[in-house]
């Protein structure tokens, strides 16, 4: 199973679970030509895409899928808040979704949205990873996990900083701090988790004013002892559960 990074900001997000015969695309906040390209425009290939919450960094292309016959599963608030129409799969916190051979558990995550989800999603060429993004901290806690893909928005230091000589407002401050997660954390929520499985964090979302990509690797790959990827546009990471590999 490849993980291609398509999009992972405030600017867009959308990633492809790539694997030999079927993929899952989650999110769709980006431009629809880079989702095309991502997919070879095998559109059939696509099971379907999952979506986080609403705001359109992650949402917009909602229609777009639907053009292309690609199923859409999000949670009854989700799709509220955005007013989809057509066919339009509802999931629910905890209640398993089979999509092709993939199955995914949404979970509530913490954020200003309708009722935002994170997923739980296995599947047999890559075994089971965590995707949690726009979430101020991870209610859950999970087990058995092979990978993770994590939110890793943002460094108090820094946010701090961009405040004090007035790059951003004390309000925008507030609204990063309650709805994103910052680095510190993320490192709370990776030592709270059984990590012995894991062989990929992938951490998502960064700020583009309040973060520092190598800096957030290197804290993280120190801290846990596994391979740390930044998701940026055009990464490609291999998911696999074999040790080999
Ligand atoms: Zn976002
Ligand atoms: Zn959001």
């Amino acid at each position: 199973m490849t993980l291609r990074i398509i999009g992972s900001s405030s600017a867009g997000n959308a990633y492809l679970l790539d694997g030999e015969n079927e993929s899952l695309l989650i999110e769709c906040g980006v431009p629809f030509g880079k989702v095309e390209k991502a997919v070879n425009f095998e559109f059939s290939k696509v099971k379907g895409v999952i979506v986080s919450h609403e705001h359109g960094d992650h949402a917009k292309g909602i229609g777009k899928c639907q053009e292309r016959r690609i199923p859409v599963y999000a949670s009854k608030g989700t799709l509220d808040a955005i007013g989809a129409t057509g066919d339009c799969h509802v999931m629910e916190h905890h209640k398993m979704m089979r999509i092709g051979g993939f199955g995914v558990i949404p979970f509530k995550v913490v954020h200003d949205a309708n009722e935002p989800f994170g997923f739980l999603i296995n599947h047999a060429e890559m075994g089971t990873m965590v995707f949690a993004t726009d979430t101020a901290y991870l209610p859950s806690k999970f087990a058995g996990l092979n990978h993770m893909m994590i939110e890793c928005n943002y460094s108090t230091s820094i946010l701090d900083e961009n405040m004090k000589r007035g790059a951003i407002l004390p309000m925008v401050r507030d609204r990063i701090v309650k709805s994103h997660m910052s680095l510190d954390t993320c490192l709370e929520t990776l030592a709270a988790n059984d990590l012995s499985q894991v062989r990929n964090i992938i951490l998502i979302h960064l700020s583009d004013g309040n973060s520092n990509a190598a800096m957030f690797r290197e804290i993280v790959e120190r801290n846990t002892g596994i391979i740390t990827t930044i998701a940026e546009p055009g990464v490609n990471v291999e998911l696999n559960i074999n040790p080999s590999f």
